[in-house]
């Protein structure tokens, strides 16, 4: 046996940061995990002795490289773009791009990491990688995105493959820029497969595979005020961003008899008390989407609104809160507004919203808390469900999709009870999220040996 395998979880995050220095988020992201994984460990004697978690938290590979392009003046700008390839003992890497200008390779580590847990969670055959560029599309022409996707392509396509490692959109990146890529990487390749998700319905896509973030963070949120005899029926809801998550959590709320009081982007927040319902989250979506606005532009549009700038909208009083933009948005403090203000159920759709001192903070309070890798699985899980109609060369129908989300996601919710019933009515759902996905994952590695 080998003794010196067991070391304590400070000394196993002295060796994280050791390794990974000026990588705060993906130091964060290990850490969150292994506060839980160790407290599991402790009696798994094969799970230390082969080093698990600390492989799972070295990514297979991280692979950098330069993305130049031409903009509309002819100047040659020069971006970085990466694949982090996190693990694949389950299945082909599978996670999105992510267009951004604060991407760096932390970001990355981090959200691949992440994403192993998920994708596991999903009871699905994929494997967790994530990509991206700090490549800014906000002001850039048309001409330019694309241009732009191409040249990103034009390096990532030796990296990626059906049975590889399959990317989606996330920040940055939606249909039109999975279109150019898709593009790109057939006419290079001259291969027709299904190399990329959240393609177009015309060329390999699958229905709901655009809302399925959203949607699916709501039925978790619904899935977990069930274990307390409630639902969504009147309840105020607090959702901070005004991309693909957020507009399609708020639809989903409304759906299920909910008021969104909030939205917000990187400029700030609007709160409509009269709710925003769906005719207004129809002109969210329009304006924020396909004609790149602000959502301070919402106050002209809806004048019973208010816009306040530069800020989140955690200190607006909600029964739910979901956040749904970018990690690290909703610190300690929020946090703790939240609970002072009645919030019983927080469910992210963002990767890593909360802060690990408002982790605690919800942790400590028991309230009902889902973490990102749990609550916004609906996306990558119909993802992979595009993967499997792709290699069938099939399409679903939109009824069959929207009843295997909904049991996705009551299956991620089972697993979290699994691991993370406490007792006395309290689930820890982040442990329970994170055992459930690690199991899945350090099992699969065991069957492999070393390797
Ligand atoms: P999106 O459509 O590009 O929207 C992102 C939203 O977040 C925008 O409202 C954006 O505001 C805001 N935002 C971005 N960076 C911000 C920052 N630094 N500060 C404040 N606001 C910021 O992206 P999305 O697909 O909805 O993704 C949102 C989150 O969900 C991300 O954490 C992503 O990783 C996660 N997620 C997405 C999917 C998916 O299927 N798309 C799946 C799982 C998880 P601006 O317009 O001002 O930039």
């Amino acid at each position: 046996m080998a003794v010196s395998d067991h070391v304590d979880l400070p000394t196993f995050m002295e060796g994280v940061k050791k390794r990974n220095p000026y990588q705060p988020e993906f130091v964060q992201a290990v850490q969150e995990v292994a506060e839980d994984i160790f407290e599991f460990m402790q009696d798994k004697e094969e799970y230390h002795s082969q080093q698990i978690l600390r492989r799972i938290a070295e990514p297979d590979r991280v692979v950098s490289f330069r993305v130049c392009w031409e903009d509309d003046n002819g100047n040659i700008r020069v971006q970085r773009g990466w694949r982090v390839q996190n693990n694949n003992a389950i299945g082909p890497y599978k996670g999105g791009i992510r267009f951004h200008p604060s991407v760096t390779e932390s970001v990355l580590k981090f959200l691949a990491f992440e994403q192993t847990f998920k994708n596991a969670l999903t009871g699905l055959p994929m494997g967790g990688g994530k990509g991206g560029s700090n490549f800014n599309p906000k002001g850039k022409s048309v001409r330019e995105i694309m241009r732009f996707c191409q040249s990103f392509m034009t390096e990532l396509y030796r990296h990626i493959g059906a049975d590889i490692d399959v990317p989606a959109g996330d920040i940055g990146v939606g249909g039109r820029e999975i279109g150019y890529m898709f593009g790109q990487y057939k006419r290079i390749t001259n291969n027709f497969t299904g190399v990329l998700t959240g393609k177009g319905l015309e060329w390999g896509g699958s229905l709901i595979r655009t809302e399925a973030t959203g949607y699916g963070a709501v039925y978790f949120l619904a899935n977990m005020l069930a274990t307390k005899g409630e639902d969504l029926t009147g309840k105020t809801a607090v959702i901070s961003g005004s991309g693909n998550v957020a507009t399609h959590a708020a639809e989903k709320i409304v759906q299920l008899g909910g008021k969104v009081l909030t939205l917000s982007d990187s400029g700030g927040y609007i709160h409509d008390p009269d709710g925003i319902d769906q005719e207004k989250i129809d002109w969210v979506k329009t304006h924020k989407t396909h004609r790149r606005g602000r959502i301070e532009d919402y106050v002209a549009a809806f004048p019973k609104a208010t816009f306040v700038a530069g800020k989140t909208p955690w200190g607006v009083p909600c029964d739910v809160a979901l956040p749904c933009a970018t990690q690290n948005e909703l610190l300690g403090d929020d946090a703790r507004a939240l609970i002072a203000n009645g919030c019983k159920a927080v469910a992210e759709g963002a990767n890593m919203p909360t802060d690990l001192d408002g982790v605690h903070v919800f942790k400590a309070a028991k309230i009902l808390y889902a973490p990102g890798k749990a609550s916004n699985a609906g996306g990558v899980a119909v993802s992979g469900l595009e993967m499997s109609q792709n290699s069938e060369r099939r399409s679903w129908k939109e009824e069959e999709l929207q009843q295997m989300l909904k049991d996705i996601m009551a299956g991620i919710h089972k697993s979290c009870l699994a691991y993370g019933d406490q007792g006395g009515g309290y689930i820890d759902y982040v442990k329970g999220a994170n055992i459930a996905g690690f199991k899945k994952v350090a099992d699969a590695m065991l069957a492999f040996g070393v390797v």
